[in-house]
């Protein structure tokens, strides 16, 4: 930033945004012009599992299933997010999206039905899926667990 101010530097980015004190600096100079992008990234609830009750895994799909996340991101976010229905979102913002149809439900976490708890909105879902009770985590790789009677 002073080689900046002093003109050692020509131009200066950072990717991080400019720390308000250092804006602070440069307001009113008018040897130096600051261009910035809006802000713009991926906003998360992430759970410290090492406690309880974030540990079970239940209590983290009741907390998901109970977010309402079109109320947060239209009256809290004021519409400037989208919820996020997909584990990767789109990297490009003027991307067409197309929209995302969620089928199904999964199972009540407090009482779960005895199948696959994704066999009503799993594209793959087959027989197997609805009379077997939820598949059990198996190791098909190394340090790869599934939970999937397809794979
Ligand atoms: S077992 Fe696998 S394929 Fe079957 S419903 Fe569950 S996730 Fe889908």
């Amino acid at each position: 930033m002073l080689a900046l101010q002093s003109a050692e530097i020509d131009y200066m980015l950072t990717p991080l945004g400019l720390a308000r004190g250092f804006q602070e600096q440069l307001a009113g100079r008018e040897d130096i012009r600051i261009i910035a992008n809006p802000p713009n990234g991926i906003r998360y609830l992430g759970f410290n599992t090492r406690r309880q009750p974030m540990a079970m895994k239940k209590f983290r799909q009741a907390v998901s299933i109970l977010t309402d996340k079109e109320y947060v991101t239209g009256t809290v976010l004021a519409g400037v997010a989208d919820p996020a229905y997909t584990m990767v979102p789109l990297p490009d913002p003027a991307a067409e999206r197309e929209e995302v149809e969620i089928k199904g439900s999964v199972s009540s976490p407090v009482d779960p039905a005895p199948r696959c708890r994704f066999y009503d909105r799993c594209p793959m879902a087959a027989e197997i899926c609805e009379i077997s009770d939820h598949p059990p985590l198996e190791e098909v790789g190394p340090k790869h667990l599934v939970a999937c009677y397809r794979v």
